[in-house]
This record gives structure tokens, C-alpha cells and sequence, in this order.
């Protein structure tokens, strides 16, 4: 419709809900289809953690909460931060929102001015470059590899810099590469970002609980670099409560404080009763959820190990996150069952409708020669889909 706003009509539509919806679709038709598309975890939330929002309703939080979150909420945040990050910040540094997906935005529409420059390290999660141009900003994407992990390098990081450089947007660990950044790794990007003082960094920190390597670090507790980045997290992955749609962000309080400006026109805040809940699970020792960190290890671990099998994936190890994101390029060019297969998009949807898998294409994160699979599903969902993609490859 021509009457639009020109901000949607040029929005792409998430891949992977497009996906979903496609996988939808064809069930609707009656196929068999295993979606391992979505970047959801496949968990019910936690007993204690339903039992603070059953609570929460019965103590009759219903009522507009403030704009940037209750302040005992705030204050298991922060606690949160020094405990698990080493970083220190102060209620008026902490904003809560609706999901990190909102925190986000907050970030891009108060930081970002038509023309600035935002570099995003290839694969990236979707949103990221869409996000960026709702806010009249320039993603400028650094292609990265399978074979150095799909990190972005000091090098390429100085080489994307330019006068309109305003901000480095990343995840760590990363969807959709599941790749994890060291600490020796982090601070050899800030001794980049030291030369350019102007630069911010947004550094996602959502499946930092999801990481089956040596530990989490946040690039906001690395020498020089707590005044210029956003720290963003949420309780969707690790708490599987992707739709209590709570998030937040640790920020300098200039920002945060722009954050809870905008906020306040747009949505006055997250739902309460998410937010009560969210207190509980912060609060919980780790060790409450490790049975999920564990078992997403274990799959990572099989599914790494059948997919092996399979002739022309080129795999690495992705070390967190719930994500394997398989090179898939030696196909192209192939026909398979009589459809040519010329990028990962013909192969993502090859594989949804002779083996009834659903994927996501590696284009729609910035990297054409891939595909992401989601192995949040159950061990015998894993098990036939990719018994089902090895059979039509
Ligand atoms: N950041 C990354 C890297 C994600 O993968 C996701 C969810 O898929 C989000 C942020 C958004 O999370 P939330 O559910 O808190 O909005």
C-alpha cells in the first residue's frame, strides 16, 4: 500500500520469523516439519521463577510500574552485574525494557543520527541492521569467516573505521555463530577503539549463561571502555522467558537516562509482572539453571558430531549460544533432485521442503554461505532432521 511510511516499506521482515511462518504453513498442509529455525529454548521456565510471578499478581502489582524498571528490580541488576561481569554500575545507569530486541532500538534511536556508521561483524543477529536503519543509521557490515571463528580481527575492525563511525554493535556469545569472544580477543578490539574515542560500543550480552567455554567477559569491564559501551542482557535465553519480553541495559547514565526519555513515549515501561518475575531469576545461584546449560551442551555436541557426517558441511566449533552455522557453499551450483542450488537461501529452503527442516538462510545475518541451525529442540528432533538432510543431500 502506497501509503506506508517509507521507514516499513524499506524494513525487511525477520528471516526467521518469515521462516517460522513458512514451517507454519506447511504443517497446515500436513507435513511433518521439524523447525530449527527459531532462537527459542525448547525449556519450560523454572518452577521458582513462575512461583515469584503467581506472587506478583496475588500482591497486586498491576499497576504502570516506572518507566525504567522497579527499583528493586534495578537493584538485582546491578547486583547481577558485579557478580557475574565484575562491573559496577549505579540505578541511574540501569534501564529495563520490553525485551532486549527494545533496549536495543532505545540504544539506536537515542545514540544514532541520520548518515552515522554502525559496524556490524558479520554474521550478525537479524535485527541489528534493521534496528540501525529504523534510526536513519548505516549498518556497515565486516564480513568474517568460518575459518577464524566468525570474529571480527583488530585489523578489519581499524580498516571499517571512518569519520562517521558512531558505534560497534556485537553479540558474545553471537547469534547466529554461537562464537565467543576471549578476553585477550576483546581487548585487542579496544586498543583499536582507544584510537577513536568518539566510537560506542553495544555489546549484547543475552546468551552470556549459554557459553560452554572458559567464561563470559564483558567488553565494558576491559580498560578504557565502561564509559562508552551499553551492556545489553536479558532473561529470554538463559530463564527460557522469551515471551515475559523483559531485558535491560547497563549503560553511562547519560545514556540510560535518554533511554528512559524515549521509553517513556513509547511503551512506559515493561510489564510488571515480567519484571517481578525477573528479580527472581537474577537472584537465583547459576547452578538453578545449569541442567539447561548442559543439556544445550550436549546437543551442540551430537548434532556437531552427526552433521560431521554429512559430506560438504564445513563446520567449527561454535562455543555457545544454541546455534551451528554450517558452511553450506560447496553445494552451490549443484542441482539436488533437479533444484539448482545457487546460495544459501535455495538451500535453507531445499532442505524445508524435500526434508521438511526448517533453517534460516545465512544471508538474512549478514553471510551468504551459511545457514543457521537452532538445536533448541529435543535429542530425537535433532536426531531425525538431520537423518532427514542427509538422506536428500
Ligand atoms: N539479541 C540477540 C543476539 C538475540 O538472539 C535475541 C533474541 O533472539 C535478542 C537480542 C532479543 O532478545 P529479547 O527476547 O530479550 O528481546
Amino acid at each position: 500500500n502506497d501509503q506506508l511510511s517509507e521507514r516499513i516499506v524499506n524494513m525487511s521482515t525477520s528471516a526467521t520469523l518469515a521462516m517460522a511462518a513458512k514451517a507454519r504453513e506447511l504443517r497446515g498442509q500436513g507435513k511433518d516439519i521439524i523447525g530449527l529455525s527459531l532462537g527459542e529454548p525448547d525449556f519450560n521456565i523454572p518452577e521458582f521463577i513462575k512461583e515469584a510471578a503467581i506472587q506478583a499478581i496475588h500482591d497486586n502489582y498491576s499497576s504502570y510500574p516506572p518507566v525504567d524498571g522497579y527499583g528493586d528490580l534495578k537493584e538485582a541488576i546491578i547486583h547481577k552485574f558485579k557478580r557475574d561481569n565484575g562491573l559496577d554500575y549505579k540505578a541511574d545507569q540501569i534501564v529495563v525494557s520490553t525485551g532486549a530486541k527494545q533496549s536495543l532500538a532505545n540504544v539506536a534511536m537515542v545514540m544514532i543520527n541520520p548518515g552515522d556508521e554502525v559496524i556490524l561483524p558479520a554474521p550478525y543477529w537479524v535485527s541489528y541492521s534493521d534496528i540501525v536503519k529504523i534510526a536513519e543509521g548505516v549498518p556497515v557490515e565486516v564480513p568474517t569467516s568460518i575459518e577464524n571463528d566468525f570474529k571480527m580481527t583488530p585489523e578489519q575492525l581499524e580498516a571499517a573505521i571512518t569519520p562517521k563511525t558512531k558505534m560497534l554493535w556485537y553479540s558474545s556469545p553471537c547469534n547466529p555463530s554461537g562464537s565467543v569472544y576471549s578476553k585477550e580477543e576483546l581487548e585487542a578490539l579496544a586498543e583499536v577503539l582507544k584510537k577513536h574515542p568518539n566510537i560506542y560500543v553495544v555489546s549484547d550480552e543475552i546468551y552470556e549463561h549459554i557459553n560452554f567455554a572458559d567464561g563470559h567477559v564483558s567488553i565494558a569491564a576491559i580498560d578504557g571502555m565502561y564509559d562508552r559501551t551499553v551492556t545489553v542482557n536479558g532473561v529470554s535465553k538463559a530463564f527460557a522467558m522469551t515471551g515475559w519480553r523483559i531485558g535491560y541495559i547497563g549503560a553511562p547514565a547519560w545514556i540510560a537516562r535518554a533511554c528512559n526519555k524515549i521509553q517513556g513515549q513509547i511503551t512506559s515501561g515493561a510489564n510488571a509482572i515480567g519484571q517481578r518475575a525477573t528479580i527472581a531469576a537474577l537472584e537465583a545461584p547459576k547452578s538453578k539453571i545449569q541442567y539447561m546449560i548442559d543439556e544445550f551442551h550436549k546437543r551442540r555436541d551430537m548434532v556437531l558430531q552427526l552433521l560431521g557426517e554429512i559430506e560438504g558441511f564445513k563446520l567449527n566449533l561454535p562455543e555457545g549460544a544454541f546455534y551451528i552455522f554450517p558452511d553450506i557453499s560447496s553445494f552451490f551450483g549443484k542441482s539436488l533432485n533437479g533444484k539448482k542450488i545457487e546460495n544459501a537461501s535455495d538451500f535453507s529452503m531445499y532442505l524445508l521442503e524435500e526434508a521438511n527442516v526448517a533453517t534460516v538462510t545465512g544471508e538474512a545475518f549478514g553471510n551468504p554461505n551459511c545457514i543457521r541451525i537452532s538445536y533448541a529442540a529435543s535429542e530425537e528432533e535433532l536426531r531425525e532432521a538431520i537423518r532427514r538432510i542427509k538422506t536428500v543431500l
